[in-house]
């Protein structure tokens, strides 16, 4: 049993050691827009599968969810069309290469590795955008981390609309190899809107803990995902989350997490907690710098690696 106390210290430790890191990373400039969040910013949201809440830092702070909308748009791929239709589309393997790459896409193989890649995600928006508007998405989005304030943050999706031309040249390329049968303009937006819904570190550790229960959502007690769905979707987060520091995190933290370029992290800890991150200082491979430090502290003393086999459980 761990005292609520030793968790809220556990986690201002947390917030410490991803402060230390901060300074060696940089905020994404690709997208313009981009480039003005603050780099010092850092905040942590846990909510519990018992009902506890724990957060420090800029948990309030609204930025854009860019790639983490990726695991939203799977799961309701997923759940739209099934997986074997979803996985004729794009593959399940880690690619080792950067989100952008579109590399490996064209010399190795005649499908995307992975939905996690902008080349796995613009097919997945593809496969919706035949069946869904951008407000469906939205609400969908609102649903699972149960915030009804999730919108476009129109700013964020100009400036990446203007810029994104290696985005379309990933799209043109699924095109030209017959993997996506749409409009690439309609696919491309699509895309670049879901990435442009801003949201803040409490949201993604509302879905992450819609994840940790296996679906369900606490409050309420309705299943809002199926259980293969989010068995899925977990593994697909662990084995190619965080890109091509995805081997790595896993071995280090052992705790499923998606990663977005707006500086958000989603961490799902099975039966235990979801967690969200912001914190846009980015290492290299464009994962929150002071997250993936932070991350490695607490998988550790709150034993949350998924191979952990120690208990854990908040006591009041
Ligand atoms: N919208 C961004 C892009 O396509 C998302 C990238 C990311 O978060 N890694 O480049």
């Amino acid at each position: 049993m761990m005292k609520s106390e030793e968790v809220m210290r556990i986690l201002e430790n947390a917030i410490r050691i991803g402060k230390g890191v901060i300074r060696y990373g940089s905020v994404a400039s690709y997208i313009p827009e981009l480039a003005k969040a603050d780099k010092n910013k850092l905040g942590i949201c846990l909510y519990t599968i018992d009902g506890n809440q724990f957060e420090t830092g800029n948990t309030e702070d609204r930025f854009t969810i860019q790639s983490i909308s990726k695991v939203m748009a799977l799961c309701l791929a997923l759940e739209t069309f099934g997986a074997e239709f979803v996985f004729e589309h794009v593959g399940v393997e880690p690619s080792g290469e950067a989100f952008n790459s579109l590399v490996e896409l064209d010399n190795r193989s005649n499908r995307p590795f992975n939905p996690m890649i902008n080349s796995g995600a613009i097919t997945v928006a593809s496969l919706l955008v035949n069946h869904y508007s951008i407000e469906d998405m939205q609400k969908y989005m609102q649903d699972v981390c149960e915030d009804p304030e999730i919108a476009v943050d129109e700013a964020v999706f100009q400036s990446e609309m203007a810029t994104c031309a290696r985005n379309k040249a990933i799209a043109y390329l699924l095109k030209s190899k017959e993997i996506i049968d749409t409009d690439v303009e309609d696919s491309v937006t699509f895309y670049t809107k879901m990435c442009s819904m801003s949201v803040n570190a409490r949201d993604l550790a509302m879905f992450g803990l819609l994840l940790a229960n296996d679906g369900v959502q606490l409050s309420t007690g309705k299943r809002l995902i199926s259980s293969q769905t989010v068995r899925m979707v977990q593994t697909i987060m662990l084995t190619c989350g965080m890109y091509d520091g995805s081997g790595e995190f896993a071995l280090r933290t052992g705790i499923p997490t998606k990663s977005g370029v707006g500086g958000g992290l989603l961490s799902v800890s099975k039966k235990k907690m979801g967690i969200g991150i912001y914190g846009p200082s980015l290492d290299k491979k464009g994962n929150c710098i002071a997250g993936c430090e932070l991350l490695g502290y607490i998988s550790e003393a709150l034993h949350l690696h998924i191979f952990d086999t120690r208990e854990w459980k908040v006591e009041e």
